[in-house]
């Protein structure tokens, strides 16, 4: 979708009197839907799911990203403590249930927001996994919200273009080697041999977190 059709869904998703928000992970690509949607209404509420295991970094950029475009965002935490997110050997879940500990910390969370608003603007990719493809730009999620998908069609070119054409900040990690970037348990550096998600739960039997899978209506 262009700028403009974004615009128009947004204003007419408004006009019909329905509240929105967004997440965002803050990774350099999705950084272009947040200057989107700084540039249409920066009020539209933009959550960061905070699992508590984000790299340092990332805290940092979204801290300044969120200054720069004068965004209203939101940390959202889990609600199930830390101390009992640990499997029966006394370790945290990430190192032996992935889905699980996704669950509790980014379902399960945004789960809960989907019941207080009407539309999601979701910056998913339809080139960034075989799920993702399958999506279309409107879709229902639980609890009758909506999901909006303004970027489903959008290219690595096209982002890399916005990225130009707006001089927009990038994730510090890019430069050591980083690509895709969420928890620091669950991501490694890129090799060159290596799909952008990839680096994402390397070497475990896992793809997506379960927003993209749990949170949808097909
Ligand atoms: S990405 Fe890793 S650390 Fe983050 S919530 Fe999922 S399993 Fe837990």
């Amino acid at each position: 979708m262009t700028f403009e059709e974004i615009k128009k869904k947004i204003s007419g998703y408004k006009d019909a009197g329905r509240s929105l928000f967004t997440t965002s992970s803050f990774q350099s690509h999705s950084i272009v839907m947040l200057h989107i949607i700084s540039r249409i209404d920066p009020e539209i509420p933009v959550v960061f799911i905070n699992t508590g295991y984000h790299f340092p970094e990332t805290v940092r950029f979204k801290d300044e990203v969120s200054r720069l475009f004068s965004l209203n965002t939101i940390d959202l935490k889990p609600s199930t403590p830390k101390f009992m997110q640990r499997d029966a050997d006394g370790r945290l879940l990430f190192t032996s249930d992935p889905d699980h500990c996704c669950y509790l910390n980014k379902t399960m969370p945004v789960d809960t927001l989907l019941r207080k608003y009407d539309v999601w603007i979701n910056g998913i990719r339809g080139d960034q996994s075989s799920v993702r493809k399958r999506m279309k730009v409107e879709q229902e999620a639980p609890h009758g919200t909506i999901r909006f998908h303004p970027m489903l069609d959008w290219t690595p070119r096209m982002i890399y273009q916005y990225q130009k054409e707006f001089d927009l900040p990038r994730h510090p990690l890019e430069e050591q080697g980083y690509m895709s970037i969420g928890c620091e348990p669950c991501t490694r550096k890129v090799d060159p041999d290596m799909m952008e998600r990839e680096a994402r739960w390397y070497g475990m039997s896992k793809a997506e977190c379960g927003l993209h899978t749990d949170l949808v209506k097909n």
